[in-house]
């Protein structure tokens, strides 16, 4: 495995990290064993740094991860979220996240997380989130229970506009690096470079369209999106490899970010995610499937309130 310093924290995570949403069922039903088998190769295999929410089938994701960890803890950076609860449920107040790490500490069976994170802020008014909301992490933080605090969110502008107010240890971007778009890198990297943010890099399967499988049917991206990967996927078939391998060594190489966030719940996943290690990715192929992906290549979808949407392309 390898491993990169998280901004100016002192935290250095494994550059594949485990997404654990799927343990909430998020992507379809899950056995819960075999999610705790994953987590445990993870670990064995040193893979660090495990990320969900309350909000991953809400609150399932933390109470399976949290059973997992039983006796690993230690072994682990841990992240989780508040201000997201449901699809359209969101508290971003001083109290909610006050309680919400209460109740996320409880399912995770531990007494702090490493990393506390506000989930998707572009759904909650900025002047809260500078003025309310990360106040509040920085003093729970201080009591001990978060040893950093964060962001998290899909347009790129709201996170740079809200890290400029007030200080953030990191910045959680997703679906804004992959196959598919790469206007992370010169949207996000070089404002958290300037401040020392570290970048915690998610969904380099473009929250599965960059799968054998395709996109979930919540999936918010348009018909030529998935349209165009179906056809990469052929493509990468045809030529004796899955596309997810590609996508995923993709995102590894990519060195201004600490870690990829790739959502996990079977061993299968993780051995298979884990050989993405094995070689780096052959740029001639990456051309060759941009070249198919390229009438969908950085379609941004709209995500939060209007007045945080990123302009489309
Ligand atoms: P992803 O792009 O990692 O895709 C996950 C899907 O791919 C799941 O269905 C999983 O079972 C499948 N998969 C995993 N390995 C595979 C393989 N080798 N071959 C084929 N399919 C494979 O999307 P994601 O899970 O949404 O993102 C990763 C993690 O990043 C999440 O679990 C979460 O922790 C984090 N994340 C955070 C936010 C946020 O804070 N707003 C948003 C998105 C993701």
């Amino acid at each position: 495995m390898r491993y990169r310093n998280l901004g100016d924290t002192s935290l250095k995570v494994s550059v594949l990290g485990f997404g654990a949403s799927p343990l909430g069922d998020v992507f379809g039903t899950t056995d819960p064993s075999e999610g705790f088998r994953a987590v445990h190769l993870a670990i064995d295999e040193g893979i660090n740094f495990f990320d969900v929410s309350p909000y991953y089938g809400l609150t399932l994701a933390e109470e399976r991860l949290g059973t997992a960890l039983a006796g690993r803890r230690n072994e682990v950076i841990l992240a989780t979220k508040c201000g997201r609860y449901g699809e359209s449920e969101f508290d971003f107040s001083a109290a909610r996240i006050t309680k919400s790490l209460e109740e996320s500490l409880r399912r995770l069976h531990t007494d702090y997380v490493d990393l506390f994170q506000a989930h998707d802020v572009e759904f909650g008014r900025s002047q809260q989130i500078i003025e309310e909301t990360i106040p509040a992490m920085r003093r729970l933080q201080e009591q001990g229970k978060a040893r950093y605090i964060g962001i998290t969110g899909y347009p790129l502008k709201v996170l740079i506009r809200i890290a400029s107010a007030v200080a953030v240890d990191t910045i959680l971007s997703y679906c804004r690096y992959n196959l598919l778009i790469d206007d992370m890198d010169t949207i996000l990297i070089p404002f958290a470079q300037k401040h020392g943010i570290g970048v915690i890099n998610a969904s380099g399967m473009h929250m599965g369209v960059l799968t054998e499988r395709g996109a979930p049917a919540w999936h918010p991206a348009p018909e030529q999106v998935r349209e165009a990967a179906r056809q990469a996927a052929a493509f990468c078939r045809s030529r004796g490899f899955d596309i997810s391998e590609l996508a995923l060594r993709h995102c590894f190489d990519y060195p201004h970010v600490a870690g990829t966030l790739v959502g996990m719940s079977s061993k299968n996943h993780v051995r298979r995610n884990l050989s993405a290690f094995e070689e780096q990715a052959d740029r001639h192929m990456v051309d060759q499937v941009r070249a198919i992906l390229a009438p969908a290549l950085n379609y941004v979808w709209p995500s939060g309130r209007p007045e945080n949407h990123d302009a489309p392309r």
